[in-house]
């Protein structure tokens, strides 16, 4: 369910992204397409100019050579001679050619004198300039509009002497204007440097008032842009700009050569948008195309949601092996509130198989499964009640929510289940059973179901290590279970306060009683002062998997204790650290040790490993394995409390030890004539093996003299010396150097 959700998020969430990049680049292209539109833009406006510069410029350059003859010829008959004249504008397009005189007086071939004095193109003309007037009307035809083209006449001595004109149709302007691009949607203008239109291309939209920038300042949208237009015309600068009038334009704008002419080349923007639609219509399409499927997708996935919910709801709440239901659904019955409605009590009662492990070994697993699936079964008969809820736990425990009565109406319950499973058939063996039963009276149902359950498991445990049918949960059992919690938590932290030291017990030659070599014995050093001797922590540690960290701290310990009666000038006597089953089951913490010796500059022969006989059950080939890598790296091995386990020295032979340790339960039997016998047949047959004899615990005179003459090697115990600090071992080393017995 969880599952289908996040596939659902996920797909909502990469469509989103997919929309979102598809925009992106929908918007990647607008830009694209509006800056390509505007490069284009530049380049027709740059064409445009050059186009309308050259034919001006053709025709000033035709006005000159006439100007030219005239002042040459220092006669009008030019324009008097209208045959000419006429085949002259045949020739060359103007319609009418005049001269004027300096006071004004024009001689035209139209045989008019007419007074132009007052013409801005004759005023121009006769500062020097070349001229194009702006549209004016036709003398021959007052529905044409022309444009007069005046340049000045000179004398022999540079001097201007008149102005020569012609007049051409200012539809000559359109012509050159014609060019245009974006199929026929774009056009041209030609204004002055107020924004009087004095030309433009056939396509153009014709301006009211004839006038751009009024035009356009009727919407007040487009005053800046007139402003920032108008500011360009008069410091003689181009650009280009976007406005609207009739639709959004971009509009391009560059000085021209004559007059304080420009030429404005515009394109609706509606021709980028028909260039760029069909790209947006196809992400559009995409979109939806995207939007149908992922709906599709939804949809697929919430129908196979739901049929599957139905499925996995059963897989989710069902124990596959013994079909009944698992822990899960026992949370969520319990959560519900289940006895809302009963007067009844209830309790909930674990069930684990005591020694299962051994059965699944002996019979094989199908035996085990058959037990459970039996098991199971009679749990699920024996239900009195619909609202009980029988469920399998993990492995070989079971659980079940019971409502009753009274407690001996319970308890008479489970002895009949316990009965019923006493002894079982499987194939041809029969198997005897029992139970570890725990049971915990639900006193509030509302209390967290994890809780509920802990409780009945702290009750089968403790029942475990007892022999009682079953046993009630308490508070002062949970408070065991915490005090342990607690006692967990600050090994923890002890570990990581590096509190686990090193003591030393010394060991003594039989013989002469010197000092030949010490046992290093952890010792927790607490923050408060206070010293905890190991059987306050070591089992739990092996417990809980933190014993190997004590051991690394306790070898840590002894490495740099061992370097410092170096630099004392002591002479070092091998010290024997005591290991744990952790660095015999593999190689990887073995070499670890021998990296930590390295960093310390310690040598070998100064360590000694002390492994216990009980760590041999089971484990010979990988024990082998470890004791030659010890040999490897140069440790003596030590196999420490010889005559606790079951071991006979015959079989510990093939494992290569170098020193034999006997226990202290040995030592105790000193005095009987058949424990006299034991240790010292134990000490000859150790010998015969080739293995130094060392003997622990050793407390009396009595004991340490009878071993004597047994021929131990090398005895450890209270009657020597008990666990010393390292201030009390270094002392005793100290009078070892000056020679004087300890
Ligand atoms: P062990 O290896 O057999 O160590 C000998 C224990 O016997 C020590 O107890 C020592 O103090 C005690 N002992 C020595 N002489 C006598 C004596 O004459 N009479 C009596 N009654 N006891 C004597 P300790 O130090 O309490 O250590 C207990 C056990 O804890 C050790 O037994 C060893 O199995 C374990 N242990 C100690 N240090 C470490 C360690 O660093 N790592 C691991 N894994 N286990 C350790
Ligand atoms: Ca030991
Ligand atoms: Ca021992």
């Amino acid at each position: 369910m969880k599952k289908h959700k996040r596939i659902i998020f996920l797909v909502i969430l990469s469509i989103m992204g997919l929309v979102n990049a598809l925009l992106l680049f929908n918007k990647y292209i607008d830009n694209k397409l509006e800056s390509q539109l505007m490069t284009s833009l530049e380049n027709l406006s740059q064409q445009n100019v050059v186009i309308i510069n050259h034919q001006i410029e053709d025709k000033f350059s035709l006005l000159q050579m006439f100007a030219n003859e005239v002042g040459d010829k220092k006669n009008y008959d030019i324009v008097q001679d209208h045959k000419k004249v006429e085949k002259l504008s045949q020739i060359f397009g103007f319609r009418l050619v005049g001269i004027a005189l300096p006071d004004g007086t024009a001689y035209t071939s139209y045989k008019k004198v007419v007074d132009v004095s007052q013409r801005r193109y004759f005023q121009e003309s006769m500062k020097g300039k070349n001229y194009v007037s702006e549209p004016l009307d036709d003398i021959y035809d007052p529905n044409v509009k022309i444009n007069v083209y005046s340049v000045p006449i000179y004398d022999e001595y540079k001097n201007i002497k008149g102005v020569f004109f012609t007049t051409y149709k200012n539809e000559d302007f359109k012509k050159f204007l014609r060019i245009s691009s974006y199929n026929g949607k774009g056009y041209s203008y030609i204004l002055d440097s107020k924004g009087n239109v004095i030309s433009d291309s056939p396509q153009a939209q014709i301006y009211g008032t004839k006038n751009m920038f009024k035009t356009l300042e009727k919407y007040s949208e487009n005053k800046e842009i007139v402003n920032q237009m108008k500011k360009d015309f008069q410091n003689g600068q181009g650009g280009e700009i976007s406005y609207n009038y009739k639709g959004y334009k971009y509009a391009n704008y560059a000085p021209l050569n004559i007059n304080d002419w420009w030429c404005v080349t515009i394109v609706p923007k509606n021709v980028l948008e028909q260039r760029i639609l069909p790209i947006s219509y196809g992400v559009i399409a995409i979109c939806i195309a995207i939007f149908i499927v992922s709906l599709g997708v939804i949809a697929y996935i919430v129908l196979k949601q739901n049929k599957y919910q139905s499925h996995l709801k059963k897989i989710a709440y069902y124990d596959k092996l013994t079909e009944i239901h698992n822990k899960a659904y026992l949370e969520e019955k319990l959560t519900q509130n289940i006895n809302a409605n009963t007067e009844k009590k209830s309790a909930l009662v674990i069930y684990n198989i005591r020694k299962f492990k051994m059965i699944n070994e002996i019979y094989g697993t199908g035996a085990g499964d058959y037990i459970l699936k039996s098991f199971a079964n009679s749990l699920k008969q024996y239900k009195t009640n619909e609202l009980e809820i029988v469920v399998r736990g993990y492995g070989d425990e079971f659980a079940v929510l019971y409502f009753y009565n009274h407690k001996e109406e319970l308890e008479k319950r489970i002895q009949s289940i316990l009965a019923i499973n006493k002894h079982i058939q499987y194939l041809s063996y029969p198997i005897d059973l029992s139970f570890a039963v725990g049971i915990y009276e639900i006193k509030n149902m509302n209390c967290m179901f994890e809780r509920i359950y802990n409780y009945a498991s702290i009750a089968k445990n403790e029942n475990k290590e007892r022999q009682d049918l079953f046993t009630y949960y308490c508070d002062e059992l949970g408070n065991e279970q915490i005090t342990i919690k607690r006692k967990e938590d600050a090994i923890k932290k002890g570990i990581e306060n590096k509190e686990f030291k090193a003591w030393f017990q010394p060991k003594f030659d039989a013989k002469s009683k010197k000092i030949t070599g010490m046992e290093a014995l952890a010792r927790w050093e607490k923050e408060d002062g206070s010293i905890l001797l190991p059987n306050y922590f070591i089992s739990l540690s092996e417990k809980i998997r933190l014993i190997q960290d004590i051991d690394e701290l306790v070898f840590i310990d002894v490495c740099k204790k061992i370097k410092q009666w170096e630099l004392q000038g002591l002479s070092i006597l091998p010290v024997s650290v005591n290991l744990s089953q952790a660095y015999l089951n593999g190689l990887s913490a073995l070499n670890h040790l021998k990296k930590i010796m390295d960093e310390y500059g310690v040598s070998s022969e100064f360590i000694q490993l002390e492994i216990t006989e009980s760590y041999m059950i089971d484990n010979e080939e990988s024990l082998n394995l470890a004791v030659t890598k010890m040999h490897e790296y140069g440790f003596k091995v030590l196999l420490d409390d010889f005559g606790v386990g079951y071991s006979s020295l015959m079989s510990i032979h093939s494992l290569d030890f170098d020193i034999l340790k006997i226990d202290k339960s040995f030592v105790d039997a000193i005095g009987t004539a058949s424990g006299n016998a034991i240790i010292q047949y134990t000490i000859q047959l150790g010998k015969k093996l080739d293995m130094k004899i060392v003997v622990e615990g050793v407390e009396t005179k009595e004991q340490y003299e009878f071993l004597k003459i047994c021929g131990c090697d090398e005895i450890q115990g209270y009657y020597f010396a008990k666990p010393q600090t390292f201030y009390e071992i270094s002392k005793i080393l100290m009078l070892k150097k000056e020679n004087i017995s300890y």
